[in-house]
């Protein structure tokens, strides 16, 4: 039996991870959040002294990494602050740091590990490029101003001192850069069902993707 894939795509802070893992559990599925390599390759290509404006010197840097570099680094608590998404937003764009990162995610779909029978993947691209053929395929979005209030509560839970404008200057830059690049931009699938979660809550989101999810197993 081929893996079934679930596509869960959706920009900064719209709760896409949240939903992702939560569905993954529900089906007894693989996760993979596909945002933590990026964090992984921006943060390695940092500690090397890289500067991540300079789209050359990213390109080189990203022929020479192993994916089981990258791997390893994981696990790394500093993978989950702002400046590990700035960074991931900055070699994102960069088509040597899709390319190298294309096979681990295609294959975690297609033999999802565990022997589980199917995987769900979240990041920008899972859809259009990573799972076209992906079974359901989800984008989570939420209006801007929302997003940012959501992730600047997260950040002061954390203690951090962040202004919630810095926070909506940051995710807007981002949104930017993740739309408008030219490789695999961070856009809804054509056949994605949009789920907008700008008036409900994690739970409401959850119960709705599962609707959606539920459908489209209910297809085969
Ligand atoms: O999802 P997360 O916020 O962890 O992603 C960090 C950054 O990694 C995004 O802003 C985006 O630039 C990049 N990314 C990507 N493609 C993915 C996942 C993340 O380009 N599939």
């Amino acid at each position: 039996m081929p893996s079934t894939i679930i596509a869960i795509d959706g920009p900064s802070a719209s709760g896409k991870g949240t939903i992702a893992r939560m569905i993954a559990e529900e089906l007894d599925y693989a996760y993979l959040d596909t945002g933590l390599l990026y964090r992984a390759v921006g943060m390695l290509a940092m500690s090397d002294g890289i500067n991540l404006e300079d789209k050359a010197a990213i390109a080189a840097f990203a022929e020479t990494l192993s994916v089981t570099a990258i791997i390893n680094k994981l696990s790394a608590p500093a993978l989950r602050s702002d400046e590990a998404a700035t960074a991931a937003s900055k070699v994102a764009p960069i088509p040597a740091v899709r390319a190298k990162l294309l096979k681990f995610q295609q294959d975690f779909g297609a033999s999802p590990p565990e022997g589980k029978k199917g995987a769900v993947l979240d990041g920008r691209d899972i859809g259009t490029i990573i799972a076209p053929n992906a079974k359901v395929k989800i984008y989570v979005t939420a209006d801007t101003a929302v997003r940012a209030q959501r992730r600047w509560k997260e950040l002061q839970k954390r203690g951090e001192t962040a202004t919630y404008a810095d926070v909506l200057a940051d995710l807007r830059a981002r949104d930017e850069r993740d739309t408008k690049r030219s490789a695999a931009p961070a856009l809804p699938a054509t056949d994605a069902v949009i789920l907008d979660n700008t008036r409900i809550n994690a739970k409401e989101t959850f119960a709705e993707a599962m609707k959606i999810v539920s459908k489209a197993l209910a297809t085969d």
